[in-house]
């Protein structure tokens, strides 16, 4: 069996909570995309921990994660990221992690492109995290990319190092003119950390179809939203990757196999990290207090999120793209400090209203349709059953279900492990 938990949003929906959640009813947990520009937060009862690489099911003693081809990893960070779990008890092996031999390296070139090309954008730069995550993709796709495969085949590596360093060279040192990079400091570098991980990398590919057919459920985690995805985000204010749960199968290294269930995730109201259209936006003291309530800044750079209400046509595309066959509410308990909820349920493109998301400059010019929705104004972070949640917020999830057209089977009323309801128990 094979399941995706996805972004239905601009990513921060809470993916990591939800995995670490439904983890339990897997085997295998499996990051597809991206790399650690992801910052997935999860508190449960050995502690809180933010994950940039490594799959949130790394928290559960049972499962085994796997790192898929689709990702591009920088092993210093890698290393790091181990390190630090590890010092806060959980315990990592070859036998619940293993590492892509197809994945891409994420080199400190990449990273220095990055916040050259950010640093000459200056006020028109795209909110990049800087982690070279945008670069190490472009290489990969124009062939000049490192594969974790190649740092194993030793009688090769120096001469490819020396080949794609030289490249390189022509853009930092001779575009941006900045110290150019030195092939031996890269290898040094190389043989440093893949020494290290050299004992989790295997091909993950055939372990997912052995583990497949061996009846195993894998479970699939994204990275970001729906609206970031190379293809049908908000181009060019997307990530770098395919976000999205139809690419799952093969970022993980099993192009073959069907999902049979996509859960999106899906946040009570809107956030964006970084530049580009966000048409919900909110502004002023109406966005700080909920950016505060919420506790919007980046797991990974500490950056204030931007806010807004719910997004209809935001929400409604992003279902659609993730082929959505149930939706997770998170973070409903944000909303009750709210005594009336805005939601944007269409957007005003030249004039006419529309809940279809509009691409180019047709969504730079969307302006929002807001409507006030009755507040629940009750702390429901308590709540663990349907029945306990007010009625103002169950009609709030009645009304998103039918807004987006799909159903929201889980609500999470909190960060912690067991804070949500499932809406099919009693
Ligand atoms: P991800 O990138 O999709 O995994 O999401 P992030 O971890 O970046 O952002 C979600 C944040 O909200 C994290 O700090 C979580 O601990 C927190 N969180 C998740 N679900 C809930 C919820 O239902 N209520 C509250 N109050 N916080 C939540
Ligand atoms: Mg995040």
């Amino acid at each position: 069996m094979l399941s995706a938990i996805v972004g239905i949003n601009w990513g921060d929906e809470g993916k990591g909570r939800m995995v670490d959640l439904l983890g339990s009813r897997y085997d295998i947990v499996v990051r597809y995309q991206g790399g650690n520009n992801a910052g997935h937060t999860v508190v449960n009862e050995r502690g809180k921990f933010v994950l940039n690489l490594l799959p949130s099911g790394i928290l559960r003693e049972d499962t085994v994660n796997v790192m898929g081809n689709g990702m591009v990893i920088d092993l210093e960070h890698l290393c790091g990221e181990i390190a630090r779990l590890r010092e806060q008890g959980i315990v990592i092996t070859p036998e619940n992690l293993k590492v892509s031999e197809k994945a891409t390296v994420c080199l400190p070139y990449h990273k220095a492109q990055d916040i050259l090309e950010e640093d000459r954008l200056a006020d028109k730069k795209f909110g990049s995290t800087r982690r070279g995550i945008g670069p190490c993709y472009a290489d990969k796709y124009i062939k000049k990319g490192l594969r974790i495969s190649d740092l194993f085949c030793h009688d090769t590596l120096k001469e490819k190092v020396a080949d794609i360093v030289e490249w390189k060279n022509l853009t930092i040192e001779g575009g941006y003119h900045s110290a150019p990079v030195e092939a031996e400091a890269m290898l040094d570098w190389l043989n440093t950390y893949s020494k290290e991980i050299e004992p989790f990398v295997c091909d993950t590919g055939a372990y997912l179809h052995k583990a497949d057919a061996e009846g195993k459920k894998i479970l699939l985690e994204a990275q970001l939203g729906a609206l970031r995805d190379i293809d049908f985000g908000i181009y060019p204010y997307t990530s770098s990757s395919q976000t999205i749960a139809a690419y799952g199968p093969i970022g993980a290294g099993v192009p073959g196999l069907q999902l049979d269930e996509s859960i999106g995730i899906m946040k009570a109201y809107s956030t964006c990290v970084g530049e580009g259209p966000f048409t919900a936006e909110m502004f002023g003291p109406e966005a700080d207090a909920l950016r505060e309530v919420g506790g919007e800044y980046g797991a990974a750079t500490g950056r204030p999120r931007r806010v807004g209400g719910f997004d209809v046509p935001a929400s409604l595309y992003g279902v659609k793209l993730q082929g959505a066959s149930c939706l997770a509410l998170t973070k409903l308990d944000v909303l009750s400090y709210l005594k009336e909820i805005p939601v944007c349920v269409a957007y005003d493109v030249d004039g006419v209203e529309t809940t279809e998301f509009p691409t180019g400059d047709r969504l730079v010019r969307a302006k929002p349709v807001y409507r006030n929705l009755p507040g629940f104004c009750t702390d429901i972070s308590g709540c663990r059953k349907k029945s306990e949640l007010p009625k103002e917020a169950l009609d709030y999830i009645a009304w998103l279900e039918k807004a987006v057209g799909c159903e929201i089977r889980y609500v999470s009323v909190g960060a912690e492990r067991e804070a949500y309801i499932d809406m099919h128990a009693e």
